[in-house]
C-alpha cells in the first residue's frame, strides 16, 4: 500500500468527479463547475437556463510531486431568455481564461519560471511548447504600460540600448521611479527618433503629464526636443554618468593615440613593463586604486605628460560632479574647468567642450537634486542580461514583457 494524503485543489466553484493517471503518469482530474449561472454574452444579464455541456476540454494545471496535472471539464452552456433569438453562452470560470489551454494558476507559474530564464528553458523544464509559454506571457503580462498603476510620475528617464549585438539601431527605454524609488519601465520604443518619443510622451494622460518634474536623459537632441515639445514645464536633466561617458571617452582616445606613439618611441622592454596592461587602472578613479596600481599609473603617465594632463582634468571634472553644490556653484566650476582645458592646449576635449556649451543648463540641472534616471545603476545590467540570454528572440513588445517579468522576479513579487 502506498501512503496517501489529501491536498486541496484550490480551484474555486468545482466538484471533483474522478481522478485518473494518464499514460505518462500525469494526473487527470475530472471536475464539474458547481455554479449554476453565467452572464449572457449579448445582453450582459445573469442567465440560469441550463442548455447542456460542451465537449470536454483539458487544461494544464500546477504539477504535484513532479507529475504534470490536467483538469478535465465539460463547460456548461446557458440560454438567454431575454435576448430575441435566445443565444447560448458558455459559462465563464474565474480560474480559466477562455481559449487558454492552461488554468490561470498554471499561467502564473509558467511566467514566474521565466524570471531570469528563457522561453526555451521553461519549455523544456515544464514540459510545454514554446507557444504555450508565449501564450502564458501574453495572458499574464501587459504588452504596454497601464497608466492606472500610477498616480504621479515626478521623474522620467530616457535611455537607450542596442537591441541586437553590434547593431547601431537603438531602442529607447522610458523609465520612472515608483514611490519606493524602484525603477519601473514604462515603455521600450523601437527607436530614439524625436517623433517616436513625442508620440509616447503624448500618450501619457494629461493628469500624469502635469506631475512630471524632470526628465533625465542623454545629450541627444531627439530627446530634448521631444521633451520641450510635450512637457514644456519639465526640467531636462543630464546626469553625471551620461556626461562622464563623453569625457572619459575623450581621454581614452588620447590614451590609445599616446600608446601608439610610445610603442614607436620607447625601448620595447620599457614599453612592456610600464605601458602595457594599464587599461584598467588608467580608466578607474585614482582614489579607488590600491597603492600598487597607483604607482603603476603614475609611472606610466611619467612617459606621457599630455595624457597625464588630460587624466588629471578628467579626475577634476569627476570630483566636481561628485561634490554636493548648487547649480550656480557647479556652473562656476565648469567654467573654470573649461578655462583650464583651453589653457592646457589639449585638443582631446574639443568635441566635449562643444557638447558642454550646448548642454550646460541641463547638465547643471543635475546639481539641483542630483537626479538620475536610476537606469544606469541597476536596470542597464538587467537589460544587457536579457539581451544576451534571449539573443535574437525578442521584439520590442516581448522585451518590455521580459523586463517586467525579471523586475518582478528580482523583487519576489507574484505573477498571479
Ligand atoms: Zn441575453
Amino acid at each position: 500500500m502506498t501512503a496517501t494524503f489529501q491536498i486541496p485543489l484550490d480551484i474555486p466553484d468545482v466538484h471533483i468527479l474522478s481522478t485518473r493517471s494518464g499514460e505518462k503518469g500525469e494526473f487527470i482530474l475530472e471536475v464539474e463547475s458547481s455554479l449554476n449561472a453565467t452572464t449572457c454574452r449579448r445582453c450582459g444579464r445573469e442567465i440560469t437556463e441550463f442548455h447542456g455541456y460542451d465537449q470536454p476540454i483539458l487544461l494544464r494545471h500546477l504539477p504535484v510531486f513532479g507529475r504534470d496535472v490536467w483538469i478535465e471539464i465539460r463547460p456548461k452552456r446557458y440560454r438567454c431568455p431575454h435576448c430575441d433569438d435566445h443565444p447560448t453562452t458558455t459559462q465563464r470560470l474565474s480560474w480559466h481564461e477562455p481559449r487558454s489551454p492552461h488554468t490561470k494558476a498554471f499561467d502564473a507559474w509558467l511566467v514566474s519560471m521565466l524570471g531570469n530564464s528563457t522561453v526555451s528553458d521553461v519549455s523544456r523544464r515544464c514540459h510545454v511548447g514554446h507557444d504555450a509559454v508565449e501564450g502564458a506571457v501574453n495572458r499574464c503580462i501587459r504588452a504596454k504600460v497601464d497608466w492606472a498603476d500610477y498616480t504621479q510620475l515626478r521623474t522620467l528617464g530616457i535611455d537607450e540600448i542596442a537591441l541586437k549585438k553590434g547593431h547601431k539601431d537603438f531602442v529607447a527605454i522610458i523609465t520612472t521611479l515608483d514611490k519606493n524609488d524602484q525603477v519601473c519601465v514604462l515603455a521600450i520604443l523601437p527607436n530614439r527618433l524625436k517623433e517616436t518619443v513625442v508620440t509616447f510622451l503624448n500618450s501619457i494622460p494629461a493628469h500624469l503629464k502635469a506631475t512630471v518634474k524632470r526628465v533625465c536623459c542623454d545629450m541627444h537632441e531627439g530627446y530634448s526636443n521631444a521633451i520641450k515639445e510635450t512637457l514644456p514645464h519639465a526640467h531636462i536633466v543630464v546626469d553625471r554618468f551620461h556626461v562622464a561617458q563623453y569625457y572619459n571617452k575623450a581621454v581614452d582616445n588620447l590614451r590609445k593615440e599616446t600608446l601608439t606613439t610610445l610603442k614607436k618611441n620607447l625601448p620595447e622592454d620599457i614599453y612592456q613593463q610600464y605601458c602595457q596592461g594599464m587599461l584598467w587602472p588608467f580608466r578607474h578613479h585614482f582614489w579607488s586604486l590600491d597603492a600598487e596600481q597607483q604607482a603603476q599609473v603614475s609611472h606610466f603617465l611619467g612617459y606621457a605628460p599630455e595624457l597625464k594632463q588630460a587624466w588629471l582634468l578628467r579626475h577634476e571634472l569627476t570630483a566636481t560632479f561628485m561634490k554636493y553644490q548648487t547649480k550656480a556653484e557647479a556652473k562656476q566650476q565648469l567654467d573654470a574647468w573649461k578655462q583650464k582645458v583651453t589653457e592646457s592646449g589639449l585638443s582631446c576635449f574639443d568635441k566635449f567642450l562643444t557638447l558642454l556649451e550646448t548642454w550646460q543648463d541641463s547638465i547643471t540641472n543635475y546639481f539641483e537634486d542630483r537626479h538620475t534616471s536610476g537606469f544606469v545603476e541597476g536596470l542597464n545590467n538587467k537589460l544587457k542580461v536579457i539581451k544576451r540570454r534571449c539573443y535574437g528572440l525578442l521584439d520590442v513588445k516581448r522585451f518590455f514583457q521580459q523586463i517586467q517579468i525579471d523586475l518582478r522576479f528580482a523583487r519576489g513579487q507574484s505573477f498571479a
